[in-house]
């Protein structure tokens, strides 16, 4: 699912997206300037490794997914430290910002049942 950014507007708008058993849930809204804030949830069950013992487990998630979209580069004026990614091409990914959240959890250190 991708959005053109200049079509967000202050009204927010709704997304999800599904890969495997995981759900992507939010929204993108117009906050000011250059930047749309997206907030979303990432729930569902997460296959991965563990790094214990290298068995594939399933990994309940349900992670608050927060910050700026910039529609090009950024410049911080103001000095306030906000969470921003740039975007080059004018478009969200919704799909693509759903799998780098869910390599994010996996690179984080998790083991099994078994291994706890
Ligand atoms: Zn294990």
């Amino acid at each position: 699912m991708k959005i053109t950014l200049r079509k967000v507007t202050k009204t927010p708008l709704d997304f999800e997206v599904k890969s495997n058993e995981i759900t992507f849930k939010g929204y993108l809204e117009y906050h000011a300037g250059k930047l749309i804030f997206l907030k979303a949830d990432l729930s569902g069950l997460l296959i991965k490794a563990c790094d214990s013992c290298g068995e594939e487990f399933k990994m309940p998630i349900d992670e608050k997914v927060e910050f700026f979209i910039s529609d090009g580069v950024y410049e911080d004026d103001n000095n306030i430290e906000l969470d921003v990614v740039e975007s080059f091409n004018g478009i969200a990914d919704i799909d693509e910002i759903l799998n780098s959240e869910v390599e994010l959890i996996k690179s984080d250190y998790h083991s099994c049942e078994n291994c706890k």
